[in-house]
């Protein structure tokens, strides 16, 4: 396997995020030749390979995002039967109770959703480009929001950083917005595909005949 050496890389600038500090990230400036053996792909295919390669860090992510939100609800979980307040446990109160249920119906969701897309990605045309950008954007979206509602959950000391992992892992899950390509690149891909079924539209919602119908 080909390896970059060390003396082509420089460090340009350590870079500091909003979250994810457990993964380094700093501009690099690499000034290698690449052997022709080395390629990933053949000349002319990079897009190919790329969109393939893509699919299958958009899954990973869906998967992480899945992974992230379980733990967050399940710590939420054991803080809403473990801390009282106006005399009964936080799980007591139906509002809490209700809304931590809601984000685990949609974590049962997609877990099924990503163990049916980990299963078709390697069939072709079973899950492509378009089906790994809707269950990214999708999984990414939701964890933004169970994060921020578990971390809710925890009152103030959620927002603690010593005092609970919730606002790490809230500004953690951030990242699978942008990261594997934005929200914006992923219903564009989701977009390509709808295709209008004129005909069927026409036939079920005749919008012309009922304007027509109206003016006379
Ligand atoms: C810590 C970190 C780790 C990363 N790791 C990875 C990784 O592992 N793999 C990977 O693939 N990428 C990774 N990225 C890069 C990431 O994919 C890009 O940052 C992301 O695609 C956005 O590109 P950009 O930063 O150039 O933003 P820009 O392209 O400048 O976009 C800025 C904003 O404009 C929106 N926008 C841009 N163009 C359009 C348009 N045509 N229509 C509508 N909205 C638009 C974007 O959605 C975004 O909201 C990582 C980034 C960071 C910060």
């Amino acid at each position: 396997m080909f390896a970059v050496p060390a003396s082509g890389l420089t460090l340009r600038k350590r870079l500091v995020k909003a979250g994810t500090s457990g993964l380094d990230t700093a501009w690099m400036a690499v000034d290698a030749v690449v052997p022709d053996e080395a390629q990933v792909g053949r000349p002319g295919l990079g897009l190919l390979v790329i969109t393939w390669g893509l699919g299958h860090e958009r899954l990973s992510i869906a998967a992480q995002a899945a992974g992230g939100i379980a733990r967050a609800i399940g710590l939420t979980a054991a803080h809403l039967h473990r801390r009282e307040q106006f005399g009964r446990p936080l799980h007591e109160h139906q509002a809490l109770r209700l809304r931590l249920a809601e984000l685990a119906s949609r974590l049962l969701t997609l877990r099924f959703a990503v163990y049916t897309a980990a299963q078709g990605v390697p069939v072709a045309g079973a899950c492509g480009a378009r089906e790994t950008a809707a269950l990214k954007v999708v999984a990414a979206r939701f964890a933004e929001e169970a994060m921020s509602e578990c971390m809710h959950m925890f009152g103030g000391a959620g927002y603690l950083e010593d005092e609970t992992p919730l606002a790490r892992m809230w500004r953690d899950a951030r990242l699978a917005r942008i990261g594997g390509g934005t929200d914006e690149m992923m219903w564009e891909l989701v977009a390509s595909g709808l295709v209008p079924d004129l005909p069927g539209y026409d036939a079920s919602v005749d919008l012309t005949t009922t304007a027509n119908r109206e003016e006379s």
